[in-house]
């Protein structure tokens, strides 16, 4: 069972971050309190590993993309983070644990949550003998429209 300790915006200040941390069974090392001040002082959002740590990098965090990764995983598997799987090399970390849907934006690489109650889904399949659905998450991929 996952903790259900969630950051809420605004919430940001270190103190907070490192309570919340060790709420979620992790240790506030420096590098964590950082990249969790960079990932939830600001409201609800999704990040890929590399945006994480051209932030990290802009705000004078020195870590590598490899610990940026780790750390990463480790909030998810804390359930402070939920993991978005777009395909094989594009992976997002949404700091927003509700069940919800995204748009994606091809032409960006950016991430936005669909607004709840917009999608309803009212057929689904049933799962196979011996299973259960554990999670649907719809990603509907947006492009501009030409000429507009
Ligand atoms: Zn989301």
């Amino acid at each position: 069972m996952r903790h259900a300790n969630t950051f809420r915006a605004g919430e940001g200040t270190t103190s907070t971050t490192r309570t919340r941390l060790r709420s979620a069974g992790l240790r506030p090392t420096r590098q964590r309190v950082a990249l969790a001040h960079l990932l939830f002082a600001q409201g609800h959002r999704h990040v890929s590993a590399e945006a994480l740590h051209d932030e990290a990098m802009l705000a004078n965090v020195p870590v590598s993309l490899a610990t940026v990764y780790n750390t990463l995983h480790q909030f998810t598997d804390a359930g402070l983070l939920r993991e978005v799987v777009l395909d094989g090399s594009k992976t997002y970390f949404d700091t927003n644990m509700t069940d919800h849907h995204h748009f994606f934006l091809e032409d960006d690489n950016v991430m936005f949550d669909v607004p709840e109650e917009a999608l309803s889904l009212d057929r689904l399949p049933e799962p196979p003998a011996g299973m259960e659905i554990s999670r649907v998450d719809v990603v509907i991929r947006l492009r501009r429209v030409r000429g507009s």
